[in-house]
């Protein structure tokens, strides 16, 4: 799990994935429902036929834009795996063989399965042996080794208030169900999962053949540990809060809280320098995790710590495991009704144990140059039109300006793929079994993540892969992130028009610049350092203005009597909002004294304002708008749509939408930040 990457970027999705385009010049006018006015609907109005005839498959807990191109870039990937794994003369040691040998012990489902539970036999053999403290710090390391992160998670990160600086991290973890609510909800759906997570934990002892009595004690025992520390910790909205987790201190200070487990050791087996700073970012969780270690007997713990190798690596076991744990995350908690392809599954491995090489695999392959000069264009675009507005605001002083526009100045941009790619030399990677491959890959992300503490920032990093169909903002390098992947359409497209572009590719670049100015962004200055750069004044408009988005959007009603959480997705809404109304500005800019014609009988103006809705179109079920309107920072696509364009003046001109219309807000309640 890269921990580093999930916390502190800001990325467009919730997810964690030819580049020719396929055949689409255009905007499909098919997809819309023509019968719905733009003013009731615009995401029905957009999508709504799409939406009928494109039922959810069986493998997806939603299926749009998103999933369409995933699935497209995933046999893309596939040919490149393919090739990698029939290469005969692929030298030990070699990226191809490493990349071959990783997806083909994947593949070899017979093995796997005469393989059984073997693979983490003899670690819950070791588990079972610890019988004190000491030793069961011992057994903490080799899992967090592995990538498997029971307790807390423990990396590296660049310094919020120096961000040159790379320091040492801990942050909140340790809980199956992921989220502190699932365990203190009294909610239904809250209760439901606790009572399936239980039957699930039973399923899984009694397959490493465990008595269905002793599975029944040891899922109680389990979730009575879990719900400890879920109390503990912090909410979804409180991780939200930069400052608030931000905690530097030394090893001396942090093992004053952390009471008996001995992170002397544990810096000391990670070769991580005594007198290394470390980030604790939720004190009050470790103080907990502590008490809970005087309170709860070693044997609990033991039985703890195995359920979390169990559940992390059932994925990678025989399909008794893989089955169980589908059924539990992929049906139970998202509503998935059967799982993918297993060479799907075995290329997400494959990808996230080696992105990087077979990223430069698939740009060599699959990405135009002319697209990264493309790009440039229009984030440079972008930014002169968002400079305009910063120049025009009303509500903010010259001060808060000029900074501002220092800030914007110096967002660093990365296209495509980095200039410098990873080394995986020292990666080994074997026929022995699947599991040992992506722990030996998991090991190895883990080694060069803590090999940077102490040192420079290294700026030529990137935390996505080229192949992953996303982007991001990092608040702490001041830089914007568009992998190769996302350069397709419907999110760019080198043969559409700009009205396609600006309304799709346009606005996610306005969306993630404007991650630089949201709730969180603000807080941090040109350099990435968390440093409070507002006049006392301008920060009280800023707040003042935000809360409308939070008004706005704590109304929508998601699913039955779950609202959206305005606080929680208000940074997204921000950027969503902010990144159309710039794109906008940046696409009327660019057409200044050209002429322009209607395409399907739409102006430009409206094009731009269907590509953008376009991209958010999908079907999801129910089980899974739950899960995200819970854990997801972003609103659901319905309102990334439907809640983001009322704000946007251009959108009533170009769709002449009235008072009386659904979609209505009057001037004075409408968001106006950037
Ligand atoms: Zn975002």
């Amino acid at each position: 799990m890269k921990l580093y990457s999930i916390l502190i970027i800001i990325t467009f999705f919730y997810s964690i994935g030819s580049l020719k385009a396929a055949g689409q010049k255009s905007f499909d006018v098919n997809g819309m429902d023509q019968t719905i006015k733009p003013g009731t609907d615009f995401f029905k109005y957009t999508n709504g036929n799409w939406c009928k005839n494109n039922p959810i498959p069986p493998e997806y807990s939603r299926y749009g834009s998103f999933d369409i191109l995933q699935e497209q870039n995933y046999s893309n990937i596939k040919g490149l795996l393919e090739s990698a794994a029939a290469d005969k003369n692929a030298k030990h040691g070699s990226v191809a063989q490493k990349i071959g040998d990783f997806y083909s012990t994947g593949l070899d489902i017979e093995k796997i399965e005469k393989d059984s539970w073997n693979p983490i036999k003899e670690d819950l053999l070791r588990i079972d042996q610890v019988r004190n403290f000491e030793q069961f710090t011992q057994i903490i390391i080799s899992l967090h080794k592995k990538g498997i992160f029971p307790l807390f998670y423990f990396g590296s990160a660049q310094d919020e208030m120096d961000s040159e600086k790379i320091i040492a991290m801990i942050y909140q973890g340790g809980l199956g169900l992921g989220d502190r609510d699932y365990y203190l909800g009294t909610d239904k759906r809250s209760t439901e999962l606790r009572t399936e997570y239980k039957k699930y934990i039973q399923n899984m002892f009694q397959l490493i053949e465990i008595s269905p009595e002793a599975a029944t004690r040891a899922s109680e025992t389990i979730i009575n540990i879990e719900t400890q520390i879920a109390t503990g910790s912090r909410t979804r909205l409180e991780l939200r809060d930069p400052q608030k987790n931000y905690n530097k201190m030394t090893l001396e200070e942090l093992s004053k809280i952390i009471g008996k487990f001995n992170f002397h050791e544990y810096f000391k087996l990670f070769g991580v320098a005594a007198e290394a700073p470390i980030n604790v970012g939720q004190p009050d969780f470790i103080k907990n995790l502590s008490m809970a270690f005087e309170s709860i007997p070693l044997q609990d713990w033991i039985v703890y710590v195995k359920w979390h190798l169990i559940n992390s690596s059932a994925g990678y076991l025989n399909s008794k495991f893989e089955n169980e744990r589908f059924h539990f995350y992929g049906t139970v908690f998202s509503g998935k009704e059967k799982m993918k392809d297993r060479w799907k599954r075995v290329l997400e491995a494959t990808s996230s144990a080696m992105g990087e090489a077979i990223g430069q695999l698939y740009v060599e392959k699959y990405f135009p140059p002319e697209a990264k000069k493309r790009m440039l264009e229009l984030v440079a675009n972008l930014k002169t039109a968002l400079a305009g507005r910063i120049n025009k605001l009303e509500w903010m002083g010259d001060a808060t300006k000029k900074e501002a526009l220092n800030k914007l100045n110096k967002i660093n941009v990365k296209i495509g793929y980095p200039d410098i790619w990873r080394d995986y030399s020292l990666l080994q990677i074997s026929k022995e079994s699947y599991l040992s491959n992506v722990w030996a890959a998991n090991e190895f992300e883990f080694k060069r993540d803590l090999e940077k503490i102490g040192k420079p920032v290294d700026r030529s990093q990137w935390d996505m892969t080229p192949q992953t169909v996303n982007a991001y903002y990092s608040p702490n390098m001041n830089e914007i992130v568009f992998p190769a992947a996302i350069l397709q359409p419907p999110y760019f497209n080198l043969e559409a028009d700009d009205a396609i572009n600006y309304g799709a590719i346009g606005t996610v670049i306005g969306h993630e610049i404007t991650h630089g100015f949201d709730d969180q962004g603000r807080q941090y200055d040109k350099d990435g350092n968390m440093k409070d750069w507002w006049t006392e004044n301008d920060a009280k408009n800023f707040k003042a203005h935000t809360q409308v988005i939070v008004d706005q959007f704590n109304t929508f009603v998601a699913i039955d009597t779950m609202h959206v959480s305005g606080e929680l997705t208000l940074g997204e809404n921000i950027a969503d909002i902010g990144g159309l109304t710039v794109s906008y500005n940046a696409y009327m800019n660019s057409i200044k004294n050209k002429k322009v014609e209607n395409i399907d009988g739409f102006t430009p103006q409206q094009r731009f304002f269907l590509s953008y809705a376009n991209i958010w179109k999908q079907n999801i079920r129910d089980k899974e708008l739950m899960k995200r309107i819970k854990e997801d920072v972003h609103s659901p696509a319905l309102f990334r749509v439907n809640g983001a364009l009322p704000n946007i003046p251009y959108f009533y001109e170009a769709f002449n939408i009235k008072q009386g219309d659904k979609l209505f807000l009057a001037p004075d309640q409408r968001a106006k930040i950037w």
